[in-house]
């Protein structure tokens, strides 16, 4: 007869640019290390402090669970009085190789920096984590920008529209909530710094939502936050492209967005930039660091 495994809990709290993070583990005797994990939570608050030049939110609650296979898996994010809940697991098995190159913990802590919406909207959330996430490590050096549009370039086509489709409000499938709220990310990002002439961008945006009392803890209207973020670069972006792809399929020519951006994709996936391309300066400020 053996005994279960002996699940050892123990408490850690750290700072993230002038936030808390209290940390719980719930770890198993054959675990991991609670200075691995700790250094894989610091990696994750850095980018998300980088992008949005700050923590967004005063206090973060975070559970991590030591148990199933390699690798992060489960990752939730809730609301919480002073600032967020966050739970995911972490398999036992876990290099410390899989943690440096973890995607999950960042995604879900960018959750923390944007208003909760209804329903219909949850794409608009799932979509920035999707689209910040690569962006905030390659400003934090945690990943490099062609690696980052390697995998945007092969993944993004899942967020268009498929047949039936009825805009990203009225249409919840997988595809359409996280790829499909990536590609209104990316779109905005492109069209704000066409029309400010490469001096603001998405990240102007999103902080200025935050900055605007806009985190996870308050219940927002999306208008409410769309008109935030273009108070913040000056534009109407957010609430026009809205306009265009709440109801309707509306499809993005992407191979063509691709080539003006300057990303070439070999056959074997390599990933080239064309420095002459039109928007060359737009993709370079993308990844670049805040202005
Ligand atoms: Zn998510």
């Amino acid at each position: 007869m053996s005994l279960p495994a002996r699940s050892a809990i123990s408490t850690q709290s750290i700072t993230a640019c002038g936030s808390n993070i209290d940390i719980r583990f719930d770890n198993d005797s054959k675990g991991l290390s609670n200075d691995v994990l700790t250094n894989w939570i610091k990696r994750a608050s850095t980018a998300v402090c980088t992008y949005y030049g700050r923590f967004p939110v005063p206090q973060l609650r975070l559970q991590v669970q030591v148990r199933g296979g390699e690798g992060v898996h489960h990752g939730v994010t809730y609301p919480s009085d002073n600032g967020g809940l966050i739970r995911i697991s972490v398999g036992a098995t876990t290099t410390e190789s899989d943690l440096d190159s973890d995607w999950m913990l960042t995604h879900e802590m960018i959750h923390l920096a944007f208003p909760s919406m209804a329903e219909d909207h949850h794409w608009i959330e799932e979509g920035i984590s999707v689209y910040v996430e690569p962006i905030a490590r390659v400003q934090a050096g945690q990943l490099t920008a062609a690696k980052m549009w390697h995998d945007v370039v092969r993944d993004m086509p899942q967020g268009e529209p498929e047949s039936g489709d009825r805009g990203l409000d009225h249409t919840p499938t997988w595809g359409r909530t996280y790829w499909g709220g990536a590609m209104f990310c990316l779109m905005a990002d492109v069209r704000i710094r066409e029309q400010t002439h490469n001096r603001k961008g998405l990240q102007d945006a999103l902080r200025g939502i935050l900055n605007a009392g806009g985190n996870i803890t308050k219940d927002w209207e999306i208008e409410q936050a769309f008109a935030a973020g273009d108070k913040a670069t000056g534009t109407h972006v957010l609430s026009d492209l809205y306009n265009e792809m709440r109801d309707k399929p509306a499809p993005v020519d992407l191979p063509a967005l691709w080539q003006k951006l300057g990303i070439q994709r070999a056959p074997d996936g390599t990933i080239t930039f064309n420095d002459k391309a039109p928007l060359a300066k737009i993709r370079e400020a993308i990844t670049g660091p805040m202005k």
